[in-house]
């Protein structure tokens, strides 16, 4: 496994190509925008190595028996489910923003038993490639981004009905030694921090979009990969410290418009090339792995939020009031509500054919639907308490400035015995974590909330809920005999008339 440092070290050897505000990176290692988010991902890398949470951060590989970083693991049980959840919620309380590394993870256990299934209809080797890419990458500890949201266009119409064509990535030459793709993939959480990207179709397809049927990893470095990094809320912050909020880790996971402009894909690193019929179930099994985490990691961010609001009541003198200690009780109460779903929808966990598991898809629809709402209210809560200040507060510039400094230390003074300073930090935490990029990804991220309900309605057996009723209500005939005789005199007009025909 790579240590934080090595991890760190190895993205300076990579030859990504990033742009950010209008200029090409050199050194996007250093950068100020960029920085926060390559320290969030490499606490998943620090953590592995310490001993309070190597039993979360680890696992045994299945394919080696090797201890690897849990987030190159493959799930085989429930327990295995469960414990990725409170790793997220773990990394999630340390960084308070996304520590991005998730993604890849859920692509390669969709892609896992999804690739085992094609293979079993179409003869394929994809499993075995796949198996070896896993292989590769619990050698290797790198990391790897999860492609699967193409920018998509015109949403009425299906890939290949586009204006232009690229808008979504498809497969534009195959030949002996592998294929050629070309599109581009949007929103890419930790893309340009990672070493590698998966990329995998965004949508279920039919069979005129055979060449957008395309699952493989490609190097972030390759030849023809363009990364054009995404403005933040507040992103010029990350040039300053205490004005930042969460100097060390930003805010949400650092995402980039990633382009691949004719990119050469060996036939190793393909694990689904013309399968259209299995893009749907593969974007499923993607979509119910990275909904799962929503209540892990929020739930670590939730517990960040609820301990600035509790701080910045403490430094303003109101801890004790009884409506703040409410707020802050329903603060907590939606937090382990998000994180209740997320371990329920692993606790519910299924073996799939490939002996890989995979999270009950119902529940793991509604943990996400839960955090685009839950979230949006523990921060409301999180303002609520923070107070007016969060959206006037001067800058640090002006906190330092040698005439207006000791006026704005003088009036931003809460409770005697903190310091202005301190104040400002949590402040600053709060508007970072409670303002636009942070709730947005909450609501869009994983899917939007459109989607979790078309797969709720989808996975919910409205059919089935509504033949118990049916039955209940006498409705529908009841057939069932040993009803009938534990309760001979039922009143049930359709048992009678059952017992009568008897
Ligand atoms: Fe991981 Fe959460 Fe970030 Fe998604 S939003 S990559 S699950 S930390
Ligand atoms: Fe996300």
């Amino acid at each position: 496994m790579m240590t934080a440092e090595e991890y760190i070290e190895s993205l300076r050897r990579l030859k990504t190509v990033i742009y950010a505000f209008g200029e090409r990176l050199d050194d996007f290692v250093d950068h100020p925008v960029i920085r926060p988010h390559i320290n969030a991902a490499a606490l998943t890398y620090a953590m592995a190595g310490e001993p309070q949470s190597e039993e979360l951060l680890t696992a045994f590989s299945h394919l080696t028996g090797i201890r690897i970083n849990r987030f190159t693991h493959i799930h085989h049980s429930t327990e295995d489910l469960v414990k990725k959840v409170r790793m997220l919620r773990a990394v999630g309380q340390r960084t308070g923003s996304c520590f991005q590394r998730c993604v890849g993870h859920d692509g390669i256990n969709a892609l896992y038993s999804v690739t085992y299934e094609i293979d079993q209809k179409y003869g394929t080797t994809y499993f075995r490639r796949l198996r070896d890419y896993v292989l590769h990458l619990q050698e290797t500890d790198n990391m790897v981004a999860g492609s699967m949201t193409d920018p998509k266009g015109d949403r009425s119409l299906s890939p290949g009905r586009q204006a232009d064509p690229d808008l979504y990535v498809r497969v534009v030459e195959r030949n002996g030694d592998g294929i050629v793709i070309r599109g581009a993939k949007a929103h890419q959480t930790g893309i340009v921090n990672s070493h590698e990207m998966l990329v995998m179709p965004t949508a279920a397809l039919a069979e005129e979009d055979r060449d957008y049927a395309v699952a493989c990893a490609v190097p972030v470095d390759a030849p023809g990969v363009i990364h054009i990094f995404g403005r933040q809320t507040n992103d010029d912050r990350k040039f300053g410290r205490l004005d930042q909020g969460n100097a060390c880790y930003g805010t949400v996971g650092g995402e980039a418009l990633t382009v691949l402009d004719n990119v050469f894909v060996p036939w190793e690193r393909v694990f689904m090339c013309g399968e259209y019929d299995f893009a749907g179930m593969l974007v499923e099994r993607f979509a119910c792995f990275h909904r799962q985490n929503y209540g892990g990691c929020k739930g670590g961010v939730g517990d960040v939020m609820v301990g600035a609001a509790a701080a910045a009541a403490g430094m303003n003198g109101v801890a004790g009031a009884s409506h703040i200690k409410d707020k802050i009780v329903e603060m907590i109460h939606l937090t382990e509500t998000v994180y209740s779903c997320s371990i329920a929808c692993s606790a519910l966990g299924r073996p799939t054919p490939s002996g890989a598991y995979l999270v009950d898809p119902l529940l793991a629809n509604v943990t996400k639907l839960n955090v685009t709402r839950h979230i949006y209210e523990i921060a409301r809560l999180a303002q609520d308490i923070g107070g007016g200040i969060l959206a006037t507060m001067p800058s640090e510039k002006d906190l330092r400035h040698p005439e207006v400094g000791p006026l704005v230390q003088k009036y931003l003074k809460g409770a005697a015995s903190v310091p202005v300073e301190d104040r400002y930090r949590i402040i600053r935490l709060l508007e970072n974590m409670t303002g636009g990029t942070a709730l947005v990804e909450s609501m869009h991220g994983a899917g939007s909330p459109q989607a979790q309900k078309v797969m709720i309605l989808r996975q919910g057996n409205l059919a089935g809920k509504v033949a118990l009723a049916k039955k209940l209500s006498g409705v529908e005939r009841c057939e069932d005999k040993a009803c009938l005789a534990r309760f001979p005199s039922c009143p049930h007009f359709r048992h009678t008339a059952l017992q009568e025909k008897e």
